[in-house]
């Protein structure tokens, strides 16, 4: 009799389960896991992090459907290195089956598993399941990894017209061990035992809100091109939390597009391709996690001041757009994709802050935090990553803000002193004679602080051509 346990962690959900099919596949005997783990919530300063809550409310959903079939989730909460070995001897496991994880600290994570698992005989099984094409997969015609989107994206759709394996990962369900053997290992589902607060996660969680996500932009998907840049116009799919818990399997996102002959789900399949390409570029560049892609710009010293870093953070800089899009992003923990550049470049190239200042407090927020993505997203705004925006390239907000909500819909909902202001004010009120309500002036001049950014770019770059 042999016997495995799935560990899910970035998969939380029961259908096209890789790794749930694997061990369902191999072996006579499966037992479901997900530890909570103390590493990553203890970091965590808000009791009431909303993620948390996504997480609960998904495993519950998995742990009903395990139900279903006789069987039930073990839920541990402590250092996955000990829980995990702990628990494969408690069930006697030939084998912990999971999904890999290329983020800088899944790795140290599943090689101290790995190890410990080796000390006891069980062997430790990682298969693909985030992504379509993982490290190593998409390489050059000289076998090495890309560096730059467009070649890698033509290679990726390449090989995805010749190989994607439509395959869906259905898993057999009476392999399950029942529910009375499994549950004497399992310390329940509750918020107490983890020390946090349930909330109001404002995306819905769970596989049944990933698939209906899923199904409700199907019926939008011919028209993303021309909607996705629009924060007010909900254009996009809002699937990328349910694609960072793996509530929603990538295969069945590009199963959806690929059925679709429209430039819509072109564009759309695209930003999936964008996804892969920066999980590519940690995997294979894992330096990112800490310093600039480009070697050019790892000396650079951002000046920007602290005070300002706060207005930033409370969306009170005196420019709508991006005290709109903060604001939204404070209360709801979800920015609109266009919104995430301009408060970046905005931060980085009108206020000089260091991006690893943005892409901490976006990871401390996001409800869809993904190292790869927020870590490519605030590299490309700062013009430090690769294939990033050029760094003379600098956004402008209020030409962003009139080009992208022009009507200062998005503006009026989360700036409630402009409300009154008509659609030629709100993007520069500070131009107008107009009551303010307590709205700041802008804190910098744009065009000023755009010649600053340029100039210590342009400084940094001629110290670092000297230096070869
Ligand atoms: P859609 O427009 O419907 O796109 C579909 C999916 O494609 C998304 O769900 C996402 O998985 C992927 N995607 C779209 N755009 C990008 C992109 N530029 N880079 C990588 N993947 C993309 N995305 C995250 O999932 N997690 C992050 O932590 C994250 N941080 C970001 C930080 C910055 C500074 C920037 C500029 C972008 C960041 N993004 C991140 C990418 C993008 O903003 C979000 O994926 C998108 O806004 C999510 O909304 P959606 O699901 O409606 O996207």
């Amino acid at each position: 009799m042999r016997r495995a346990l799935c560990w899910i962690r970035r998969d939380l959900r029961l259908s096209d389960h890789r790794a749930l099919f694997e061990a369902c596949s191999n072996y006579d005997e499966v037992a479901v896991v997900f530890v909570y783990d103390e590493n990553i919530l203890n970091a965590l300063t808000n009791q009431s992090d909303r993620r948390v809550t996504f997480i609960m409310q998904s495993l519950l959903e998995v742990d009903a459907g395990l139900r279903d079939a006789g069987s039930s989730l073990i839920v541990r909460h402590g250092d996955p290195v000990t829980e995990i070995h702990e628990l494969s001897t408690q069930l006697h496991v030939n084998a912990v089956v999971t999904a890999r994880d290329f983020e800088p600290y899944a790795l140290q994570r599943d090689g101290a598993v790995l190890d410990s698992l080796a000390k006891i005989g069980v062997e430790f099984v990682a298969v693909k399941d985030q992504v379509i094409f993982e490290k190593g997969e998409i390489l050059s015609k000289s076998d090495e990894p890309f560096r730059v989107f467009t070649p890698y994206s033509r290679c990726w759709l390449e090989k995805f017209e010749r190989q994607f394996d439509a395959m869906k990962f259905e898993s057999d369900l009476k392999k399950l061990i029942p529910s009375e053997r499994v549950m004497e290992f399992s310390g329940g589902l509750s918020y107490d035992q983890i020390g946090f607060i349930e909330c109001s996660p404002w995306i819905t969680a769970g596989e049944t809100a990933g698939k209906l996500a899923l199904q409700d932009f199907e019926q939008k998907i011919d028209a993303y091109k021309e909607s996705r840049d629009t924060p007010s116009a909900n254009g996009t799919s809002f699937l990328s939390t349910h694609l960072r818990f793996g509530t929603i399997s990538i295969r069945e996102a590009v199963r959806m597009a690929a059925r679709h002959d429209s430039e819509g789900a072109r564009k759309w399949l695209m930003e999936l391709v964008w996804r892969e390409f920066y999980q590519d570029i940690l995997a294979n560049h894992p330096r990112v996690a800490t310093t600039t892609f480009n070697p050019s710009y790892e000396k650079l010293v951002w000046p920007g001041l602290l005070d300002n870093f706060e207005a930033w953070k409370s969306g009170m800089t005196g420019f709508p757009i991006v005290d709109a899009a903060m604001r939204c992003f404070a209360e709801t923990g979800w920015m609109h994709n266009r919104l995430r550049m301009v408060v970046a470049s905005f931060l980085t190239k009108d206020l000089l802050v260091d991006y690893r200042k943005g892409e901490e407090y976006f990871a401390s927020l996001l409800m869809d935090f993904d190292f790869a993505s927020n870590n490519g997203g605030w590299q490309w705004a700062a013009s430090v990553g690769c294939d990033a925006q050029p760094y003379f390239r600098i956004f402008n907000p209020y030409l962003q803000s009139q080009k992208f909500d022009s009507e200062g819909t998005f503006i009026r909902r989360w700036v409630p002193e402009l409300a009154d202001l008509d659609s030629n004010e709100i993007h520069k009120p500070s131009q107008f004679e107009v009551e303010m309500r307590g709205y700041p002036m802008p804190i910098v001049d744009h065009d000023h602080q755009r010649k600053l950014a340029i100039a210590m770019f342009e400084q940094v770059r001629k110290s670092s051509c000297q230096m070869n």
